[in-house]
């Protein structure tokens, strides 16, 4: 570019400071990107299209600084500057990406921006600095003004802004990660606009639906879902599986075992935004986004609600939860002072508190579980498997989708299996074992499930991820899947069947039966529940035994589901660990006798 002028070239100099600086301050999580694109495993496709996304993202931002139409320039630096405000101010107070569902949660909370202000006003300060860094080194004047390129210096930015929610759109709001800011608020709000004129997302309704009846009676009701449990290796399904504490539990206490279910889909996130809004196979993105939440309609039945978060502390957004859901939970209990590894046995006794206060509550218990890293996810006395992955790295970190410090190689497979059981025994079975010890269920219903399942490579070969995976193996979406009731409840009147229930869905039934069954145990209308929600428990779902791998199936994207055939899955491998001599049974291991199942011991033979 040629400059007339010194000064000229100084105030161009000073623009393209401004918008380096803006750039600057979203560094962390361009760096991050790139970081998790080259290790643990190399990207080579990732890493071309995330560098031309963000090339052409910077080639957009650089042609509006120089558009000659004062107007026109300054119009685009407000447009793009505002965008970036809203994406600026989330990742730098969570320090990670946001994705498109959170960008419409924080639209949806708006309305409590002097609350937020109070809360975030360090990461809001970061978003409108940021903004106005990007906001003066787009719009300041160039003296000089040369028509030349004018046309082009205009068409770049707005194209490459349509170009962009172009590829969010079909990847259905995916894809932003380590892009400017200013960038991808303005793709996502386009989005927005499109999904609000279409009205795939509405405001969230109110309950509308009646209380018939309460088959629950006064007891509470509790959904404890736990966190990467491979329903393969517990002991209630497997004759090779682990210590649940749920083959026998106390007396006075029936644990009615649905087998292996399967999960809505295979992360987090999804699966626990759907068992607190319910949704169908065919519509749970409407359902998710626009109906009413599992609290909202425990509050109309009488219930107060409780949400008991293990793996976060300090008030820090789980599973896609926002502001406006936290309005119906009456508390919320988090274990800020509590270490990771005894954070769910503690749990235990929370939820005890509250089965034996004497009000009717609905309770959402959140788990650790077993998510990586699980090297130190269970005392050393649990340590009953062995070789198992080494200890003392990982003591502070509940969950984290990186995996530095494991190397996913055969052998640290067969050391992370190992691990994998340990942590059961701790955070399934003596979580299990320490409920039961102190509550008092009668009355009560508990489902336990897990988020989704894992795939700990029994079939061999290398790699890092357990779960979520874009060509997922069928154990991802293998859940266990119990009740635990008192036969006292069994005994009222309109109780349900679960024997009858499991008579027909043992091995069959699915996340997606669970909501429906909660709002029926609320004494909602079963025929109302089941006409938006779809079947519950008691019936045999026969949708096919699979889950949704693309959950995030807006805009132009569709849900892909994996089938399950449980005569295909990979069983926990035996030769993991060494068996035990007889005499040294008490510190080793192992494994609980059979529990006699016929078909399951054949089907365990059959895939060895
Ligand atoms: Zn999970």
């Amino acid at each position: 570019m040629a400059f007339e002028d010194p000064g000229e070239a100084m105030l161009s100099k000073l623009k393209i400071l401004l918008i380096l600086a803006a750039l600057l301050v979203g560094w962390p999580q361009i760096i991050l990107r790139f970081e998790s694109l080259i290790a643990p495993e190399f990207q080579f496709f990732g890493l071309a299209s995330c560098t031309m996304l963000l090339g052409i993202c910077l080639v957009g931002i650089f042609s509006a600084a120089f558009i000659p139409v004062a107007a026109i320039r300054w119009s685009f630096a407000l447009l793009i500057s505002l965008a970036g405000i809203m994406v600026e101010t989330y990742q730098s107070s969570v320090e990670d990406h946001m994705p498109y569902d959170a960008f419409i949660s924080m639209i949806n909370a708006s309305g409590s921006l002097h609350e937020a202000w109070g809360q975030y006003a360090s990461a809001i300060m970061i978003g409108g600095g940021q903004a106005l860094l990007l906001f003066f080194g787009i719009g300041l004047s160039i003296h000089h003004v040369t028509k030349k390129h004018s046309k082009k210096l205009i068409a770049a930015p707005l194209l490459i802004l349509f170009v962009l929610a172009g590829i969010l759109f079909v990847r259905g709001g995916d894809g932003a990660r380590g892009l400017p800011t200013a960038y991808t608020g303005a793709a996502y709000a386009m989005l927005y606009g499109y999904e609000r004129s279409t009205e795939v997302i509405k405001p969230r309704e109110l309950v509308k639906l009646p209380v018939v009846k309460p088959f629950n009676g006064d007891g509470d009701i509790v959904m404890v879902v736990d966190e990467s449990i491979s329903g393969q290796y517990l002991d209630i399904n497997s004759s090779r599986g682990v210590y649940s504490g749920l083959m026998a539990p106390k007396t006075g206490v029936t644990a009615h075992n649905f087998g292996l279910a399967v999960s809505i889909a295979h992360c987090s996130a999804a699966v626990n935004m759907t068992l607190r809004h319910g949704g169908t196979r065919d519509d749970y993105v409407r359902i998710n986004g626009s109906m009413p939440s599992i609290w909202a309609y425990a509050q109309k039945a009488g219930f107060e609600t409780v949400y008991i978060d293990v793996p976060r502390t300090h008030r820090i957004f789980n599973n896609l939860m926002d502001k406006s859901e936290l309005k119906n939970i009456d508390q919320w209990i988090e274990f800020d002072d509590v270490p990771v590894q005894r954070r769910d046995y503690v749990s235990a006794d929370a939820l005890a508190g509250f089965l034996n206060d004497g009000k009717r509550q609905f309770i959402y218990l959140q788990k650790i579980g077993a998510h990586f890293p699980i090297h130190d996810k269970y005392p050393d006395e649990f340590m009953r498997y062995k070789p198992a992955l080494p200890r003392g790295q990982f003591l502070n970190i509940s969950d984290t989708g990186d995996r530095e410090g494991f190397s996913g190689s055969k052998e640290s497979w067969i050391t992370y299996r190992n691990s994998y059981r340990n942590t059961l025994i701790w955070n399934v079975g003596a979580f299990f074992d320490r409920l039961l010890s102190k509550a008092d269920l009668a009355g009560s219903t508990i489902i336990y499930t897990s988020d989704h399942g894992q795939n700990l490579h029994e079939r061999g070969g290398t790699g890092v991820v357990t779960h979520c995976s874009p060509d997922p193996k069928p154990e991802e979406g293998l859940v266990p899947l119990v009740v635990l009731d008192t036969p006292q409840t069994a005994g009222q009147p309109g109780a349900i069947d679960w024997d009858a229930a499991i008579a027909q869905g043992k091995d069959k039934s699915s996340h997606f039966q669970i909501f429906s069954t909660v709002l029926e145990l609320m004494g909602y209308d079963p025929k109302a529940v089941q006409a938006i929600y779809g079947t519950d428990l008691l019936a045999v779902d026969d949708a096919p035994f699979a889950f949704n791998y693309q959950f995030n199936a807006r805009l132009g994207r569709t849900p892909s589901w994996k089938e399950i055939r449980l005569d295909e899955i990979a069983w926990p491998p035996a030769g993991d660990f060494r068996p035990v001599p007889a005499g040294q049974r008490q510190q080793a291991i192992a494994v609980r006798p059979s529990m006699g199942s016929p078909m399951r011991a054949s089907v365990v033979t059959g895939t060895k």
